[in-house]
């Protein structure tokens, strides 16, 4: 392979955005991405799409006032105060432009999402694309790529490790999966977007033990390896213990059901059909919650009015096509749907139902439930699940690594899951967005830095 100015490994959000701002700023790329299967198995791939930016040109069209600053209030009020101020700082500033861009020279079709508000967001300002799913996402970037001629995306080819020359990197080793290596030089150095270590059990069971028995539903190539190429170079981590959880994986299916049934309203019970805590804290700390109940398991109840307002998310059809949605005519047949004692659920759900018209304070202090449900009801069963790690290797705003002496590693970037993120610590700190924004922003910035570089 010939020699490129900037190697990018990892083809998710993160990788996609640095190669693209990188190629489209002069410099020739080489994306390399070690899964044949990155298009439906990357941390990406899976998500929702939803790119949070305060104060952005969608937002300011429907009047909404929102700014980088209220965007950062609503991260360290949800963190308590621990989200790395610097990268909080760089990723909220440039949060607007990174949209505009997004829409502008990638041609991704976003728009606000106006119809529900993820919990710990003052105000609507999340931006997806039309069917919600990463994948489309990832297919739009895929095609932005392909438009750039000194761009090349190839898999599956793994970054083993980095070519160290006088304390700058200058390239990197390619495996491809019959063991074969490559070296490839790189003058701008190496971007790494390889992820976290969610698929790691080990490092699982090391930095986030709480959620260790959940089922990981995340990227299979998140393996840890910007982890390991970092730390051989001396550089700092920050946040190891950083994850999003999800309270609502619907088994035995595995697939995602959206919080927004939440938000609309539902509420979750477990199999004695009794509520355990105010579900509008965040699906992430409600992954560890759900796992502390009975079997594991829980269900989320909705209704009609949710069903209806859900359809937009693909993984909402995805589920209704598998029929894991149950529909019960009153609360008796409900409660045997579920399995649980009736009389402690018509209890549960008439305390719902009262806190709901506003005639009692909930027991869990839910501060609204967003409607009353009525019947029919609507029932899925979940499990608690690690979605993605949200701790990495520590950077600075322009996303290049730092060693614990915060100094920058000549020639290395890392962005999205294999950087520290926004996320503070532990599971309760994830604000829904911070994933995407994490790797699309610290991408772009590191794309843009690396070429800031190039000199002649
Ligand atoms: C179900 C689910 C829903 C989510 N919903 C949202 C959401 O709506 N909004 C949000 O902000 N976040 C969401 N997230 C989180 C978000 O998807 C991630 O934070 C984000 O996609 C991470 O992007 P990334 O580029 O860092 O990683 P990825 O998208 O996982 O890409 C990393 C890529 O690197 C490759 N790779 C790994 N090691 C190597 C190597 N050594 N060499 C080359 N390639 C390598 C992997 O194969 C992979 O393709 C969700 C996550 C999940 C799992």
């Amino acid at each position: 392979m010939s020699d490129v100015d900037l190697i990018v490994a990892g083809a998710g959000a993160a990788g996609f955005a640095a190669a693209i701002r990188a190629a489209e700023l002069g410099a020739s790329v080489l994306l390399a991405e070690a899964s044949a299967t990155f298009e439906h198995g990357s941390n990406t791939s899976m998500s929702t799409s939803m790119v949070p930016a305060g104060g952005s040109r969608w937002q300011d069209r429907l009047g909404i006032v929102d700014s980088p600053a209220t965007f950062r209030d609503d991260i360290m009020r949800k963190t308590k105060g621990t989200a790395d101020a610097t990268v909080l700082h760089a990723l909220t500033d440039v949060a607007p432009e990174l949209v505009a861009w997004l829409a502008d020279d990638c041609d991704v079709p976003l728009d606000l999402v106006t119809d529900f508000r993820y919990p710990g967001h003052s105000t609507d300002r999340c931006h997806a694309v039309p069917d919600r799913a990463g994948r489309s996402l990832l297919r739009n970037l895929g095609s932005a790529l392909e438009r750039h001629h000194a761009a090349t995306l190839i898999a599956p080819f793994r970054l083993h490790d980095v070519l160290v020359e006088d304390g700058r990197v200058v390239g990197g080793v390619l495996q491809t999966p019959d063991g074969s290596v490559e070296e490839v030089r790189s003058r701008l150095g190496v971007i790494l977007a390889t992820n976290g270590y969610g698929a790691d059990p080990a490092l699982v069971r090391r930095f986030a033990p709480e959620i260790a028995e959940g089922v990981y539903h995340g990227g299979d190539g998140s393996r840890g390896d910007a982890l390991r190429i970092g730390e051989r170079l001396g550089a700092g981590t920050a946040q190891l213990d950083a994850y999003q959880g999800h309270g609502a994986l619907a088994v035995p299916h595995n697939v995602l059901l959206t919080w927004a049934t939440v938000m609309h309203g539902g509420v979750v019970v477990n199999i004695e059909g009794e509520r355990f805590d105010d579900e509008t804290i965040g699906y992430s700390e409600y992954g560890a919650r759900v796992l502390a109940q009975p079997g594991r398991t829980a269900w989320v109840i909705f209704d009609t009015r949710i069903h209806d307002a859900c359809q937009p998310f693909a993984d909402y059809q995805d589920l209704l096509s598998q029929n894991a949605v149950r529909w019960a005519d009153d609360v008796d047949s409900l409660a045997e749907t579920i399995g649980a004692p009736a009389e402690t659920l018509n209890k549960t759900l008439a305390d719902v139902a009262r806190a709901a018209r506003g005639e009692a304070a909930d027991a869990f202090g839910r501060p609204t439930f967003a409607g009353e449900l009525v019947a029919p009801f609507a029932a899925v069963r979940v499990t608690g699940a690690l979605f993605h790690t949200q701790g990495g290797l520590a950077v600075d705003a322009d996303a290049r690594v730092l060693t614990p002496a915060l100094e920058a590693i000549a020639g290395l970037y890392a962005a999205g899951g294999a950087a520290v993120g926004i996320s503070g610590n532990g599971a309760s700190g994830y604000l829904a967005g911070n994933g995407l924004l994490s790797a699309l922003g610290l991408g772009y910035l590191a794309g843009q830095h690396a070429v800031g570089t190039m000199v002649g």
